[in-house]
């Protein structure tokens, strides 16, 4: 059997508590998948096929740089896919897109034209594509489309509002060590895509009305605002003040239509508050990596700015504000096992992530994660081109459930249905993995 066969059929044995689709998922995740020509779209123009595009609607996600990613890069691919059926029986999954030309996983056409996923030449899924939606064929007035202003991922669920397309943590002493946000916005520029820096609110507004128009589904449930870090000010406002600008206008216009989020960094209590006040109703201070070391060494300027106690400090605080079950701080899963500083074993870093999450989590508060994609401009890409191994995420999914039973709390809101065969959020199998 080939090896990674081997790999992904023997963690669904030794833990048959995790669903088999996360297995495949969090590989296809952290390794990424090859997408044959006959899988990827006609066109260039992103507005014109059957198939809503990969939207790059924040880092790169992907394992190559656009450059390096030839036709995939200029015929694109699928924002996501879904995974079912194949000798592993899967229940509907859904997994966001990360281009690797040279993954072991390869999406392609049989002879009838029937898209499949591949691994080691064997067809493992049957695999399905996002249409596109009507309101990614509607332009701005200004020329701009929806999916530059306000793309939607998991499975049309979530408007992802990047706002801010770059981190005023800037350069190798301060950009945490595995983020291509600001080298994303650089490719993008010199790819001559349109990709604006700071999103103006009435372009925002704009785009949602033509959502809000043709999604007479409603699918489009939760908008996240989010962006880089600002440390000084962006046209005269703070952080609290640029981010919630949007939530403030969002709302007026458009009453609880939407669940309001906001990823921002851990602020003091009073900006918080602010966040409140504007209307956001879900609060993401991402702590990222719970070890103390590896935070100074992977988030150099958050450490430098704000610190990692009062970093934590000022999480526990926010749930004064928000309620603990509405604020849910993120990690990069998997960057604690990477080189040079990680973990060198999967015990020692899974140890070190669940005292994190029985932290959070003795305080009500519901963590949830990301599984890091090993962006090759990123020092911990680049010491990790293989990123973190695939038994940490699987083992990870495990623990993450059980210290949630243990402290007898739920799916965290604003996510969309738990479960496999249900759950639509796509960077991280953690929805597929808890009960329905
Ligand atoms: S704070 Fe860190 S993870 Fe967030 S955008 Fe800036 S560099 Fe990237």
């Amino acid at each position: 059997m080939p090896r990674r066969t081997e790999l992904i059929e023997g963690l669904m044995q030794r833990h048959s508590q995790v669903p088999r689709e996360a297995v495949i998922k969090e590989d296809l995740l952290r390794g990424g998948i090859a997408f044959d020509e006959s899988a990827l779209s006609d066109s260039a123009n992103e507005a014109a096929g059957d198939v809503k595009p990969k939207s790059y609607f924040i880092f790169s996600f992907d394992h190559g740089t656009l450059p390096e990613l030839g036709e995939a890069a200029l015929r694109r691919p699928p924002e996501e896919i879904v995974l079912t059926g194949g000798p592993y029986d899967l229940r509907r999954t859904v997994v966001s897109v990360r281009v690797n030309p040279s993954s072991p996983y390869r999406v392609a056409a049989d002879a009838d034209g029937l898209l499949g996923l591949y691994l080691d030449g064997q067809r493992i899924s049957d695999v399905g594509l996002p249409p596109m939606p009507d309101y990614y064929r509607h332009k701005l007035a200004n020329g701009k489309s929806v999916m530059e202003v306000a793309p939607t991922i998991q499975w049309g669920y979530l408007v992802y509002l990047t706002v801010f397309r770059v981190c005023q943590y800037f350069g190798a002493k301060e950009e945490c060590q595995y983020c291509d946000i600001n080298h994303n916005w650089r490719q993008h520029k010199a790819a001559g895509r349109p990709y604006t820096g700071v999103k103006p609110v009435e372009e925002v507004l704009e785009a949602l009305e033509i959502i809000d128009k043709y999604d007479t589904a409603k699918t489009s449930t939760a908008y996240t605002l989010t962006g880089g870090a600002v440390t000084s000010t962006i046209g005269g406002k703070d952080e609290a003040d640029f981010y919630g600008q949007y939530a403030k206008a969002i709302e007026e216009r458009f009453p609880g239509r939407w669940i309001g989020k906001v990823v921002a960094q851990a602020l003091p209590k009073e900006d918080v508050q602010r966040f409140h006040d504007y209307g956001v109703r879900i609060y993401h201070p991402n702590y990222e990596v719970w070890d103390r070391y590896l935070f100074e060494r992977y988030c150099p300027g958050k450490e430098r700015y704000v610190g990692r106690d009062e970093w934590h400090r000022r999480i526990l605080d926010s749930a004064e504000v928000f309620g603990p079950r509405n604020v849910i701080p993120n990690f990069v899963a998997g960057v604690e096992m990477a080189e040079p500083f990680g973990f060198k074993t999967v015990d020692e870093a899974i140890d070190s992530t669940v005292e994190g999450l029985r932290y959070f989590m003795a305080h009500g508060i519901t963590p949830r994660f990301t599984t890091w994609c090993p962006e090759p401009t990123t020092p911990l890409g680049k010491a990790n081109p293989l990123g973190a191994p695939l038994e940490y995420h699987v083992r990870l999914l495990q623990e993450y459930r059980a210290t949630m039973e243990e402290f007898g709390l739920s799916s965290p809101p604003g996510y969309g249905p738990a479960g496999p065969g249900n759950a639509v959020f796509s960077v991280s199998s953690f929805m597929d993995s808890l009960p329905a």
